[in-house]
């Protein structure tokens, strides 16, 4: 076992060695532009770029010509948004989201703000779960867009995406899903779950970072964007730039496994999810489950340890690969802005940790992080006098505190 132990699978993904095989003779020999119509070079490249797209199309069950590739999903998301919002902005300038979203698409929104567009925030439930219901409710005369996220990156809820589409659909509007983290994970069909548009990233299936793809239905309805990279109209005009041809080729084989390993993931990387949460609660008390706990990603645990920092507890671990659920990039440490929409407290969200497990984790990794987690959980629990005081019976929610 090598040492730092991965557990941030959430945040991106090892290479799987296929993938990097595959991609590999496209960096040296076959390196043409797939645009190049002149020659094998070009003719090469584009016939790979072709089997990238049909790889992908399959894993989601789209067709090849609604998948545009991009730089990864932060691109496809602001391909989304603001192409919807200048292709149908006349018609209507609302759009709803969730709080609970990636940066990616809550920046996208606030930047629209700035252009005219009024955008509804929906608060998550204390699951991080948006419903079907309160999208109905938030939809108006003048919405034109829904972005919601198929499964959370912080916590892993899996959203009811199908639930939500069926009603944008009944109402006429687009619906957009941040799929980073579902694409490759769980099953993902374009055509049962009724979406317009979902994205999705190479690094975060095993594939390469700066690849990624914007899936964009062609009927029923047809959905119009205006490219917001203007060029040599490649992607049929949607997003121009000569294609990242090893990363596309990268990004489809990495489709193409998780295709074909997708319940073999799945139970892989739930089972290693049992395995660490049994041995974390059967050591310690006071440890809750933020998420779904019945409804989230397999590989996704994230836990808040009461009484303990999580940023300390960070610092206490050897060897250990992971992230805070307080993003201390900032002055001031706030705590993640996913926790805060779900109401789970200052408290617990400041002591929050996100466990990712995936492809390449092995029961060892797991067994050596828990026995690290509950060492190093213990330890500042015993210099914590609220955990002393919660051991002795007094209870906390009593005590009027001051200046905290
Ligand atoms: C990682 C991630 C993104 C950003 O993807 P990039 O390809 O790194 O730009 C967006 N949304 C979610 C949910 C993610 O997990």
């Amino acid at each position: 076992m090598t040492n730092p132990i991965y557990l941030d699978y959430q945040a991106t993904t090892p290479v799987d060695k296929r993938v990097l095989d595959t991609m590999l003779p496209y960096f040296t020999d076959a390196y043409g532009n797939a645009a190049s119509r002149n020659h094998a070079f070009g003719w090469v490249a584009e016939e790979a770029v072709d089997t990238a797209r049909a790889q992908i199309a399959s894993l989601i069950n789209a067709s090849e010509k609604e998948v545009v590739f991009t730089s990864g999903s932060t691109e496809a998301i602001n391909l989304a948004m603001k192409g919807v919002g200048e292709m149908y902005g006349s018609k209507g300038k609302h759009i709803i989201t969730c709080l609970a979203e990636h940066k990616a698409v809550l920046d996208t929104a606030k930047h629209m703000e700035k252009l005219g567009f009024e955008i509804t925030y929906l608060q998550p439930d204390k699951n991080g779960a948006v419903s079907a219901e309160s999208v109905r409710d938030a939809i108006r005369e003048d919405t034109i867009l829904v972005a919601i996220m198929w499964a959370n990156n912080e916590v892993g809820t899996i959203n009811p995406i199908r639930e939500i589409g069926a009603v944008c659909r009944e109402k006429g509007v687009l619906f957009f899903s941040d799929s980073t983290q579902a694409v490759g994970k769980i099953p993902v069909d374009v055509e049962a779950d009724n979406v317009d548009m979902i994205c999705f990233s190479g690094h975060k299936v095993y594939g390469p970072k700066g690849v990624g793809a914007l899936y964009v239905r062609r009927r029923k309805p047809r959905v119009r964007l205006v490219a917001q990279m203007d060029g040599g109209g490649h992607e049929r005009g949607m997003r121009s730039g000569t294609l990242n041809v090893p990363g596309i080729v990268g990004l489809g084989k990495a489709c193409a496994v998780a295709e074909a390993d997708l319940e073999k993931d799945m139970a892989h990387s739930n089972a290693l999810r049992e395995r660490f949460e049994k041995k974390i609660f059967d050591s310690l008390d006071y440890v809750f489950i933020n998420g779904d706990e019945h409804n989230r990603l397999p590989g996704c645990s994230n836990l808040s340890f009461a009484y303990v920092e999580g940023e300390s507890l960070i610092m206490g671990f050897k060897d250990l690969a992971v992230s805070s659920g307080s993003a201390c990039t900032s002055a001031s440490l706030e705590p993640s802005h996913v926790l805060q929409a779900m109401d789970v407290g200052d408290e617990l969200a400041h002591s929050s940790i996100r466990f990712g497990f995936g492809r390449m984790t092995t029961e060892a990794h797991v067994d050596f992080a828990a026995d690290q987690v509950i060492t190093a959980v213990k330890k500042l629990r015993e210099l914590s006098p609220l955990y002393e005081m919660v051991q002795e019976g007094i209870d906390l929610s009593t005590i009027a505190w001051t200046g905290h």
